[in-house]
Formats: C-alpha cells, sequence, structure tokens
C-alpha cells in the first residue's frame, strides 16, 4: 500500500475509503460543506444521529455544528433534516 494519500478524483468509480473520518480529515477534499440555519433549527439532532462519520457535535440541546474537518459533504444530514434548516453548499 503506498504511504501517499489519494486525492477524491484519483478514486476509481465505487472505491470505499478504509478509515473513518476520525483518522482521514475530510476538510481539505470536500467539495460541500452543510450551512445551518438557526432559525430553522428546531434541535431535533437528526443531522446528529444520521451523520454517517459522526462529524457533529451536539450537546442535546444547542444547535448541533458540524467539524468541517470530519464532514465529507455527502448531504445525508441535509436530506433528513425535518425543517430544511440544512443547505449543502460548494466549497
Ligand atoms: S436535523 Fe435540522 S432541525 Fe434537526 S437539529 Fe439538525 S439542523 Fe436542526
Ligand atoms: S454532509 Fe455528510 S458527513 Fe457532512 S455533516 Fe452532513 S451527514 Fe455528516
Amino acid at each position: 500500500m503506498s504511504s501517499q494519500l489519494l486525492g477524491w478524483r484519483d478514486l476509481p468509480i465505487g472505491a470505499v475509503a478504509f478509515l473513518s473520518s476520525k483518522e482521514y480529515p475530510t476538510g481539505e477534499w470536500a467539495v460541500f460543506q452543510p450551512k445551518i440555519d438557526e432559525k430553522k433549527c428546531i434541535k431535533c439532532g437528526l443531522c446528529w444521529m444520521y451523520c454517517p462519520d459522526g462529524a457533529y457535535r451536539w450537546d442535546g440541546e444547542s444547535v448541533p455544528v458540524p467539524d468541517l474537518d470530519h464532514c465529507k459533504g455527502c448531504g445525508i444530514c441535509e436530506v433528513e433534516c425535518p425543517t430544511k434548516a440544512i443547505q449543502m453548499v460548494r466549497v
């Protein structure tokens, strides 16, 4: 295995990341990032629950905050947010 990490453009179609984002920060290659409209957020925590990389920080009461160093920009949180408070924006 090469010791040099590949960028997302170098990966073949269907490639699967073999490390979690905890060990493999995504902030340098993510194309989209979630932006939260705090006025629309009802603090339900679904974004925190559904994020496949555990990228959201949430204390159970406040508006969840995505850690953009570990968000891969998949958009699942945007789809699952019941109030459309999350919008994926191009980096
Ligand atoms: S899913 Fe949407 S409404 Fe619920 S906590 Fe996250 S941003 Fe707020
Ligand atoms: S875009 Fe994907 S990885 Fe980033 S915070 Fe939302 S669900 Fe998590």
